[in-house]
């Protein structure tokens, strides 16, 4: 599901605002992933196989912990990329429809790389159960 609305995109394609009406579409999607910082998630704690992936972010590879770039601490949450790469990996994004494996967009549009909806992480998490 997206809030992007046919209509309103071919009236803006009409008055030549339609990169405008798409940079404020990706702002909100952004705010709205911003909404859901990692720290409320997961809850339960089922997410085993994190640690399975490479973090692209701090490059730790699989088993290793994420760790603070500039010095050599690791830090007791992986990286939120890292989970969005896990997200991407495991589990169909129930917002895009995005398959295992695929990047999520809106609208055929890419969402960043490494970023996926909030919802997907919900899935990843019960497939990981
Ligand atoms: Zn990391
Ligand atoms: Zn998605």
């Amino acid at each position: 599901m997206t809030d992007f609305d046919p209509a309103q995109i071919k009236a803006a394609r009409r008055d030549g605002t339609l990169k405008l009406l798409l940079r404020q579409q990706i702002a909100e999607g952004k705010a709205r992933l911003g909404d859901t910082p990692a720290k409320d998630w997961p809850t339960s704690g089922r997410r085993r196989d994190v640690n399975g992936t490479t973090c692209p972010h701090c490059h730790a590879g699989p088993d290793q912990r994420c760790h603070v770039l500039s010095r050599d601490k690791t830090l007791p949450k992986p990286h939120q990329q890292r989970l969005a790469v896990w997200a991407q990996t495991v589990a169909c994004c129930t917002t895009c429809q995005a398959a295992p494996g695929q990047r999520c967009h809106n609208d055929n549009l890419p969402l960043p790389p490494n970023t996926v909806h909030a919802r997907r992480y919900q899935e990843a998490e019960e497939t990981a159960a």
